[in-house]
């Protein structure tokens, strides 16, 4: 997958990555346009570093309309004492920089989704030049990768950090563990609808420790969320050995998705009522959620009944859907892995 190009990549870093302390900088990328003739989207970065030891990667909004990343990200950059650190932390709370800054999902400039642009092109749009250089300059550096995730505009998650399976299965181990000491409510092994072009694969196709995670969503965060964020990046700089002390841990239950049953699809548009929140369980059969036709009454609404049993992981936000939309996804509770 990783076709390395020799093209070089157009993003310059204002800052040293490899310098002691803390720097604050921006990853400039030219992008001409009416506005500015000649000039850049300008992506937050730190790098707080002090002598040897590993590399955390941590990024937030690589998905523009997902908060619990930034907020915990932007404050952990503030703060962190680099005489604490061991090591390195490179920080980008805001991955899809122009995506944040409109508050999307996708980017403005050219829709670009960044989590289905990895490994990205030097000579692409602006989207997949962030994720080139991403993948050429900075997880190279790294030797573990927190994405953080959540649900976005139209999704609403249990907050969960999250790991795959992965065909090397020490590779796996190592994930998996980082995604305990994360230790955030739920745990889950996670399914992809399509794993394709996701920064994910990028970073696991590398042989690194990756954990991403779903923290809710609607598009907002909420005080918990933030909370679970904050302290799950703590904890696996704790796990990385980057900084001391061992993870502050709390019980998480751990989640697994078997199969594409997990996943429930509008076929209808309409009005969404569901019969469970988040976090309750369902049996096979029973129903999920109706979608109400809103034209006129007296329709009977459609209804999605559960495909296997288990517990909602995720619901569709906020109430009118679309045939097309994710509706639900659900998750069985299990022993960690
Ligand atoms: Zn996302």
């Amino acid at each position: 997958m990783l076709t390395a190009s020799p093209r070089p990549s157009p993003v310059t870093p204002t800052i040293d990555l490899s310098a002691q302390g803390v720097q604050h900088g921006h990853l400039r990328l030219p992008y001409s346009r009416d506005d500015s003739a000649w000039g850049s989207v300008m992506i937050p970065i730190c790098v707080i570093a002090n002598g040897d030891g590993p590399t955390a990667l941590l990024t937030g909004a690589n998905h523009g309309d997902e908060y619990e990343g930034p907020a915990a990200l932007f404050e952990l950059a503030r703060t962190l004492d680099p005489a604490e650190v061991s090591g390195r932390v490179i920080i980008v709370p805001a991955l899809n920089y122009p995506a944040f800054r409109a508050g999307t999902r996708t980017s403005p400039i050219d829709k670009g989704n960044m989590n289905r642009s990895f490994p990205g092109r030097p000579d692409g749009n602006v989207t997949e030049k962030i994720a080139d250089y991403v993948t050429r300059h900075l997880v190279p550096l790294a030797d573990i990768v927190l994405d953080f995730h959540s649900g976005g505009k139209t999704l609403d998650f249990l907050p969960y950090a999250a790991a795959h399976e992965l065909p090397d299965k020490a590779q796996e181990v190592r994930c998996f563990a980082a995604v305990a000491a994360f230790s955030a409510p739920y745990s889950m092994k996670m399914l992809e609808i399509d794993a394709v072009g996701m920064l994910d694969t990028t970073v696991e196709e590398m042989g690194k420790v990756f954990v991403t995670t779903e923290l809710g969503g609607a598009g907002t965060a909420s005080a918990r969320s933030i909370g679970i964020a904050r302290r799950g990046a703590g904890n696996l700089l704790k796990h990385a050995g980057i900084l001391a002390g061992t993870p502050e841990t709390a019980p998480t239950r751990w989640l697994d998705m078997p199969s594409a049953d997990c996943f429930s699809f509008a076929q209808d548009d309409g009005l969404i009522a569901f019969e469970r929140d988040l976090g309750e369980s369902v049996r096979a059969g029973e129903v999920i959620a109706r979608i109400y036709p809103i034209g006129k009454t007296g329709l009977a609404p459609a209804e999605y009944r559960a495909a296997m049993d288990g517990v909602l992981a995720a619901r569709h936000v906020p109430g009118l859907i679309k045939a097309g939309d994710c509706l639900s996804v659900l998750a069985v509770l299990t022993e960690a892995p």
